[in-house]
């Protein structure tokens, strides 16, 4: 056999390099505004069409480039940021690794037309597969612009994992949510398809940036959060206990200026909160760390979304002892109190199946005995006895009601006389809309109503007195995990565990007698099934022969 091992050809190795990068148009978007950012600018203007398929544009009032630099950072590893080894030690900027340009226009056909303060005109490059095609001199105003179009074009496989424009768009809209949120100081402005999706003024004022992007009621729920140690600093913002969400997605977390994702960091947050809040429910919290450089490597991943902390443990006391010191502050103190009287307090409305109307036949063949705990049902039938998790025989009840009502069954539905307008981010706003006909079907009607507003119409009936908040929130991040690899039957399957988890009636209940025997009626028309969606035993069943076995009788 003759030698086998070859070079790549250039144009295979872009490609290759370029995958690690640039996954979807969201990281272009992200690329070009740290760009912009790295580059000083005070206004950075996001032009999408189509999700960002057709086509991106970023442009920038910053710095810009000369005609030689131009064509220089379109090389690979080619970069203004780090000169030399020492560099890499104390990285001040987003960018540093010369990648991203050539990355995108590996990939695309790219523009790049870019001018100095100093210079009266400026350069225009156009790439086409990583190709040069042209350089020329061009009138432009100062700073730069980067039109990246047909993203993919000659990647179809990546083409084909995109999601559809809205999906896209929600991953546009995060990525620029993160820059805007530390960013407070430079102006954001996004368009999708020519229409304006938000105007971020520059302001000097963080709240009044973290108001625009995420409301005015997560604003009026903040407190600062300050705090230090021998390893770092840490300042940010954080909910008090009485705001609570259903899904961790309001956690933003930066080290050193860069939007970071880490469990250790995720991890303090959710044990400073772990006495005040619920589980599974979570605060809003932003929170700027920094680092000394020789305490973190930022060089982890190529998209720079991880970083490694020399010292982890004193990064996570750092965290949730400053969380724990504010929450534990009496303002923040006092209204948990509130919150947890009005918990108490708070009418507990009977699911709907359970509820009086419901029809009463009782069950043929189980019949109650008493409630161990609140909890467990015990029954008495022919067969013998049973422990039943009241939580995980409902819960299995409505999901297979509402995957019948997928299948096109019917679904009791509760609607609005007027339909219920609730905020949420604009990401999570275009992922429900995304889904709205599924949702249609599954008893939950609502439509757009603005930016960060959806209107709900309806809800399964089951769902009565949820907090609609909480539900879109949760529901939502139940949608956005479709962009992991999931099809559509398996985000449907997760809507259904979802809602049927959630209108399921809750341990710790009290249920009257009529209840339960509606409840097992239900459950023995589902065929008694033994496990509950999730996958957890519904009951434990002793037969009489056993049970006689025990005490020596029979
Ligand atoms: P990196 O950001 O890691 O240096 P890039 O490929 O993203 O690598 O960019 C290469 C170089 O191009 C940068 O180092 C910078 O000098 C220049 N550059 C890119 N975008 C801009 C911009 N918007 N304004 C000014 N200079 C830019
Ligand atoms: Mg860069």
């Amino acid at each position: 056999m003759g030698a086998k091992i070859r070079f790549l050809p250039t144009e295979v190795v872009g490609k290759i390099a370029a995958g690690e990068v640039i996954e979807r148009p969201a990281s272009v978007v992200k690329e070009l505004v740290e760009n912009s950012l790295d580059a000083g600018s005070g206004v950075v203007t996001v032009e999408i069409e189509e999700g960002g398929k057709r086509r991106i544009s970023v442009m920038d009032d910053g710095e810009g480039m000369v005609g030689g630099d131009a064509l220089l950072a379109l090389e690979r590893h080619a970069t203004s940021k780090v000169y030399d080894e020492g560099d890499l030690n104390a990285i001040k900027t987003l960018g540093f690794r010369g990648e991203a340009l050539p990355s995108v226009a590996a990939v695309s056909r790219l523009s790049l037309i870019t001018r100095t303060h100093d210079e009266l005109s400026g350069t225009r490059v156009l790439v086409e597969g990583g190709q040069v095609r042209g350089v020329e001199e061009i009138g432009t105003p100062p700073g730069t612009r980067v039109e990246v179009e047909d993203l993919f074009y000659n990647v179809p496989a990546r083409q084909k994992f995109l999601r559809g424009v809205q999906g896209e768009m929600a991953h546009i809209i995060e990525v620029i949510t993160r820059m805007a949120l530390i960013h407070s100081a430079v102006g954001f402005v996004l368009k999708h398809n020519k229409r304006v999706l938000f105007n971020l003024p520059p302001t000097n004022e963080e709240r009044s940036r973290i108001k625009v992007i995420l409301g005015k009621d997560v604003v009026s729920q903040l407190v600062a959060v300050q705090g230090s140690n021998r390893f770092g600093d840490i300042r940010g913002w954080a909910t008090v206990p009485t705001y609570v969400r259903g899904s961790s997605k309001g956690i933003y977390i930066y080290v050193n200026g860069r939007y970071i994702r880490d469990k250790l960091i995720s991890h303090a947050v959710s044990e400073a909160y772990r006495r005040f809040i619920p589980a599974k429910m979570y605060p809003v919290v932003i929170l700027f760390l920094s680092i000394p450089f020789s305490e973190v490597d930022v060089n982890v991943h190529p998209a720079k979304m991880e970083v490694r902390f020399r010292r982890g443990e004193e990064i996570h006391r750092l965290v949730s002892d400053s969380l724990k010191g504010v929450l534990s502050h009496p303002h923040a103190a006092r209204s948990y109190e509130i919150s947890e009287i009005r918990e108490e307090t708070a009418p507990y409305s009977v699911p709907s199946s359970l509820a009086p109307g419901a029809e009463m036949i009782p069950s043929p063949l189980w019949r109650m005995v008493g409630q161990l705990k609140g909890t467990y049902l015990v029954v008495e039938g022919d067969e013998g006895v049973m422990i039943i998790d009241q939580h995980a025989a409902h819960e299995r009840i409505l999901y297979e009601r509402v995957k019948r009502s997928l299948q096109g069954g019917r679904i009791a539905q509760q609607p609005f006389l007027i339909p219920q307008p609730i905020e949420v981010k604009r990401e999570e706003k275009e992922l429900l809309i995304e889904y709205r006909a599924e949702l249609v079907k599954v008893g939950l009607e609502l439509e757009e109503f603005g930016d960060r507003t959806v209107a709900v119409q309806s809800i399964p009936s089951f769902l009565q007195g949820e907090d609609l908040q909480l539900l879109l929130e949760a529901l939502s991040e139940e949608l956005a995990e479709r962009g992991k690899g999931d099809t559509v039957e398996q985000v449907l399957d997760r809507i259904c565990v979802f809602l049927a988890c959630r209108g399921a009636i809750k341990a710790n209940r009290r249920l009257q007698e009529e209840a339960v025997r509606s409840l097992l009626r239900d459950w023995e028309e589902i065929a008694q099934p033994s496990t509950c969606p999730h996958g957890r035993p519904l009951f434990v069943k002793w037969s009489w022969r056993e049970l006689e076995g025990w005490f020596r009788r029979g």
